[in-house]
């Protein structure tokens, strides 16, 4: 090993750059050929660190602890890189988002608005509304049925199509860091060694420590997903995206909501963004409790009570949605050296490395935000780099929606954030009665605000609520990704009667009166 390395280094001096081999290494240990045997992973970890490019074939071992979208993307490019997966799954195969996230949420959301529209639109008066009868377990069951064909399409036919991707059903935790141990149903644990270790055991919700609220049948997102049915009344704890999207969607379906914040709606985000959509919420019917907190729950005969500083709330079904704790208890991380932070994720850094050098983590139950594509991204970036790339995970353009209606979606940093980074900005916000798109619609609730850097004149930074943000706001992180001007914004083709061209509105509003131009911007 130690000559190989030294000819490594010749070799590097020599061609005064990174070289280039390939090396075949089947099994986990070799003899080097210094005095001492070399494990696989430390191999190439020194090749890498050499400046090596060194793509591994013929039998990397990587273990995967979980089988969501973050596992799954690793384990696919993985494979591509030559490597072994075997990947250990506790639960149900997919992980959240296609079983109890987004996949099944959205469907939901999409059912209440369908809901919605038939009971109140800005054309009732031309088309008559009626309230719609609502059958939940057929909405259900036509929920669940593109969840397992989702789940079949997209997660079981790629185990089944790679060939070198094992899977194995057991919880499993880290004796060392190069082993794990898999417990089976039967409670029979085995031993795994690997070279590589992925962690992506994703999140569960967090249960807040409200006296007498454990042991009560309470609601987190995945029964209330599943729910047979829509209760009367539904008390919601929280301000996470999963309680607001769930609030909006049981209001539409027929529930009597309220929603208890402690805060406002949004406090991490542009004040605008939560007194927009708690004034819409309000204007559906849902009420909106900021501020509050529960401070004890009972349940009686079938019924909540929340006592809170207004008094007590009863309803039939409580949903608590305080956000998601990652899954890294029981991991035992403290035996592989796994560095975790104050509320037990996975400090990991951007190549989604951690503290200890084969084992990598990716997804929910790291340091990184908690979206299906962002655990996705560094799936595949920590596998490019557990082969013996080098793959880093860019998150400062990243967009975030939230799938109320209006919809809200940001990307960049808000002139809260700026400022605290210590960037001057300079910022406009567009109301939407200037925008065609919604006027057409008749639907001019929200906004769209930019924010740019005084003097660059760069925008870093875009929030937006507004029907269809979630599709704007992609055009706006290509625009904060590509360090645009707010003027090179302004000055693109945007097609008229779409919401996105509000974004190009919105960037003319630094130098003009909006108000002032004809139908289409120019
Ligand atoms: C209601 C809801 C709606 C959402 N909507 C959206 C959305 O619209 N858009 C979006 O981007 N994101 C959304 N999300 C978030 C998204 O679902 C997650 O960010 C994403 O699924 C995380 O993927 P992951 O691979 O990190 O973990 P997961 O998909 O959670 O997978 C982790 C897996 O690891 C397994 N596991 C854990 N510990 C062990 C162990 N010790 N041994 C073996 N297996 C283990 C678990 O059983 C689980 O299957 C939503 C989430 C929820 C709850």
């Amino acid at each position: 090993m130690t000559h190989l390395l030294q000819w490594i280094g010749r070799l590097g001096d020599k061609t005064g750059a990174a070289a280039r081999m390939s090396v075949n290494f089947p099994q986990s240990t070799a003899d080097g050929l210094g005095p001492q045997r070399i494990e696989r992973g430390e191999y190439v970890t020194k090749l890498t660190i050499s400046g090596m490019t060194c793509h591994v074939r013929g039998g990397l071992h990587i273990a995967i602890i979980g089988s969501g979208s973050g596992a799954f993307a690793a384990a696919i490019r993985a494979v591509e890189e030559g490597a072994r997966v075997t990947m250990i799954e506790r639960g149900t195969l997919g992980g959240t988002c296609v079983n109890v996230g987004c996949v099944p949420s959205k469907i939901m959301i999409q059912a209440a608005h369908v809901a919605h529209l038939r009971s109140s639109s800005p054309f009732d008066d031309g088309i008559s509304a009626q309230a719609p009868a609502i059958n939940r377990k057929k909405l259900f069951a036509q929920q669940q049925a593109r969840v397992d064909e989702l789940r079949q399409s997209k997660y079981q036919s790629i185990l089944e199509s790679h060939e070198a991707i094992e899977w194995v059903r057991g919880q499993a935790r880290f004796v060392d860091g190069h082993t794990l141990a898999i417990a089976g149903e039967s409670g029979a644990e085995r031993r795994l060694g690997f070279d590589r270790c992925l962690i992506a055991t994703g999140a569960r919700p967090a249960i807040p420590p409200i006296p007498g609220l454990e042991g009560t049948p309470y609601w987190t997102s995945t029964e209330a997903l599943a729910s047979a049915t829509i209760p009367a009344r539904l008390a919601v704890i929280g301000s996470s995206v999963v309680a607001v999207e769930l609030a909006q969607a049981f209001a539409r379906l027929g529930s009597r909501v309220t929603l208890l914040a402690r805060s406002t709606l949004f406090f991490r985000e542009d004040p605008a963004i939560g007194e927009t959509l708690a004034r819409v919420f309000r204007d559906e019917g849902i009420e909106v409790l900021e501020y509050t907190e529960a401070q004890r729950i009972e349940y009686i005969e079938e019924e909540f009570r929340l006592s809170s500083k207004h008094g007590e709330l009863r309803a039939d079904r409580l949903l608590i949605a305080t956000g998601r704790t990652p899954n890294t208890r029981g991991l035992g991380l403290d035996m592989a050296a796994v560095e975790i932070d104050q509320r037990g994720a996975v400090v990991v850094d951007d190549q989604l490395r951690t503290s200890t050098p084969a084992i990598y983590a990716a997804g929910d139950c790291t340091n990184q935000p908690q979206f299906v594509y962002v655990a996705a991204a560094a799936g595949t970036r920590a596998a490019i780099n557990m082969t013996g790339g080098v793959a880093a995970l860019d998150l400062r353009a990243m967009p975030a929606v939230v799938f109320t209606d209006p919809q809200v979606a940001t990307v960049g940093l808000s002139e809260a954030a700026a400022k605290l980074e210590g960037i001057e900005v300079e910022s406009r916000l567009l109301t939407l009665d200037n925008v065609p798109r919604a006027l057409a619609n008749f639907d001019t609730r929200g906004f769209i605000k930019l924010v740019a850097e005084v003097g660059s004149n760069r925008l870093i930074g875009v929030q937006a609520v507004t029907s269809q943000a979630g599709e704007l706001i992609q055009s706006a992180a290509l625009a904060v990704h590509h360090r645009m001007t707010v003027d090179e914004l302004a000055d693109r083709l945007f097609p008229y009667l779409t919401m996105v061209e509000g974004l190009k509105l919105a960037a003319q509003t630094f130098t003009r009166d909006v108000k002032q131009l004809s139908c289409c911007a120019g």
